[in-house]
C-alpha cells in the first residue's frame, strides 16, 4: 500500500533540493550531492529493506511513484536513486537466506550505503545477459576484476554490485552478482562523462579491481535475478523517473499556454490545442506505467510469487513498458517544446526545456531499444497470448 507520507517528502526534497540544484548538477555535470544526502536523511536508500530488518519495505507502485516525483525535478538524482534501488531490490529479492546479505541490508538501514552497478563491460556491449570477467573464488576469498564501459556515479558509490562469469570455465551468460563493500575495490577511470545528457549520474568507464569474502557473492544464478528482479525493477524505475521527466515538460508547457490565455481572455490561444495533445500522450505513458508496475506488485506477492515473474507474457510486458515509455517521453518533451517556442529553446527561461530533452535522450539507448526488440521478437516466435 503507498504510503502518502514518504510521497510527499520525495516530493518535498524534489521541489526544494533536486530542483534548486538541476541546472548546476547538469551544466557542470556533476554528482547530485544535495538531493542524495537528503533522501539518505529520511532513510530512503532503505526503503526496500523488509521491516523485520528496519527498512520500509516499500512496494513497488509507492518507489516508482518516488523514482516520478524526483524525475520532475532533477533525471540525475531520480536516475542515481532508481539504479541504487535496482541493485537493492537485488538483494532484498535473492539474497535474504544468507546471514551476510541480512547483516547488509540492516547496516543499509543504519548507514544509507549508496550501491553502484556494474553490468556493463568492454567487449559485450549493452548485453547485461553476458560476461567476460569471471569471478575467481580461492578458499573463502574471491578476486574479481572488470573493465566496465560506464558506471554510473561510481566514484561517488559506497558499495558494487558487479555481474560476471560464475568462475574462469563458465559460459558468457552463467553469472553471478558479486557485492562489493568500500575498502575492498578499486576504481581506475577509463572514460570521461562529457554527455548529451544525464550529465549528473556520472557514469564514466572504470578498469575495477576488487577482492572480498565469498559470501559476498549473491546467491542463486543471475539468469533468475535479471528475469525477476533487475529487468522489472529497470524497467519500471526507470520508466516512473522518464515520466516525471515529462509530466515537469508538460507542466511548463500548460503554465506557458495559460499564460498566453491570461494575455487575450476570452481567446483560446492556438497553443492549447498542441496542449491537449500532448496531456493525451503523457497519459497514455502514465497508464502504462501505473498498470505495469502495480501488475508487477501484485504477481510479487501472488501464491506462484517469483515464478510468475519468469514467464514469457511478463517479459514482453517489461520490454514493451520499456521501448514505450522511453520512445514517448522524447515525443511528449519535443511537444512541450513547440508549444512553448523560443521560451523552451533558451536556456535562461523558466520555459526552458533543453535539459528535459537531452536528459530523455538517454532512455532508448540505456539498453538499446533494438537489443529489446530482438529479444522480444524471439519470444513472439513461440508465445501465444491468451
Ligand atoms: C545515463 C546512463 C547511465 C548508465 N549507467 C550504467 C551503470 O551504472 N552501469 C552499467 O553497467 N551501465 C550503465 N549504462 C550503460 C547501459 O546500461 C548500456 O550498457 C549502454 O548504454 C549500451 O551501450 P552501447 O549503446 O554502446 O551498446 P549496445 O547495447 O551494444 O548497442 C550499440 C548499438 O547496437 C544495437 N544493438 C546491439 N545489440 C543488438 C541486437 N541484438 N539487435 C539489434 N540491435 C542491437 C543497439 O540498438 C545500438 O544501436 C548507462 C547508460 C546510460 C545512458
Amino acid at each position: 500500500m503507498k504510503n502518502d507520507t514518504r510521497i510527499k517528502i520525495a516530493q518535498r526534497i524534489g521541489s526544494d533540493i533536486a530542483a534548486k540544484h538541476a541546472l548546476d548538477v547538469d551544466k557542470n555535470s556533476r554528482f547530485p550531492t544535495e538531493a542524495i544526502a537528503a533522501l539518505k536523511q529520511e532513510k530512503l536508500l532503505s526503503a526496500l529493506v523488509p521491516v523485520e530488518l528496519g527498512g520500509m519495505g516499500m512496494e513497488m507502485t509507492e518507489l516508482t511513484a518516488l523514482c516520478t516525483a524526483l524525475g520532475q525535478h532533477c533525471a540525475a538524482t531520480a536516475m542515481v536513486f532508481a539504479m541504487h534501488h535496482i541493485q537493492v531490490a537485488c538483494i532484498v529479492r535473492h539474497g535474504l537466506g544468507s546471514p551476510f546479505f541480512r547483516s547488509y541490508c540492516q547496516e543499509l538501514v543504519e548507514k544509507q550505503m549508496l550501491i553502484g552497478s556494474v553490468t556493463s563491460e568492454v567487449g559485450v556491449g549493452g548485453d547485461t545477459r553476458s560476461s567476460i570477467c569471471a569471478v575467481e573464488v580461492a578458499g573463502d576469498r574471491f578476486t574479481l576484476n572488470k573493465d566496465a564501459t560506464t558506471i554510473s556515479y561510481g566514484a561517488h558509490s559506497d558499495d558494487l554490485l558487479i555481474t560476471c562469469r560464475r568462475d574462469a570455465s563458465a559460459a558468457r551468460s552463467d553469472q553471478v552478482m558479486v557485492l562489493v563493500r568500500k575498502g575492498q575495490f578499486t576504481l581506475e577511470q577509463t572514460s570521461q562523462w562529457d554527455t548529451l545528457g544525464m550529465r549528473g549520474t556520472c557514469s564514466p568507464g572504470f578498469k575495477l579491481t576488487s577482492s572480498g569474502s565469498s559470501e559476498q557473492i549473491v546467491p542463486g544464478a543471475y539468469a533468475d535475478s535479471s528475469s525477476q528482479t533487475m529487468v522489472p525493477y529497470s524497467h519500471i524505475l526507470w520508466a516512473g523517473l522518464w515520466l516525471g521527466i515529462a509530466s515537469d515538460a508538460v507542466a511548463r508547457a500548460a503554465t506557458f499556454v495559460r499564460a498566453e490565455a491570461r494575455r487575450n481572455p476570452g481567446v483560446t490561444p492556438p497553443t492549447a490545442l498542441r496542449l491537449a495533445e500532448v496531456t493525451n500522450t503523457l497519459q497514455l505513458m502514465r497508464s502504462n506505467v501505473q498498470a505495469v508496475s502495480q501488475e508487477c506488485e501484485e504477481l510479487q506477492k501472488s501464491a506462484e510469487g517469483n515464478e510468475s515473474l519468469l514467464t514469457i507474457g511478463f517479459a514482453l510486458k517489461m520490454n514493451n513498458l520499456k521501448i514505450s515509455t522511453s520512445t514517448l517521453m522524447v515525443q511528449v518533451v519535443h511537444q512541450s517544446l513547440l508549444i512553448c517556442g523560443i521560451m523552451g529553446y533558451k536556456n535562461d527561461s523558466k520555459f526552458s526545456l533543453g535539459r528535459h530533452l537531452r536528459d530523455s535522450h538517454s532512455a532508448q539507448l540505456m539498453v538499446g531499444n533494438d537489443r529489446i526488440y530482438a529479444k522480444s521478437a524471439s519470444m513472439l516466435l513461440v508465445y501465444k497470448d491468451e
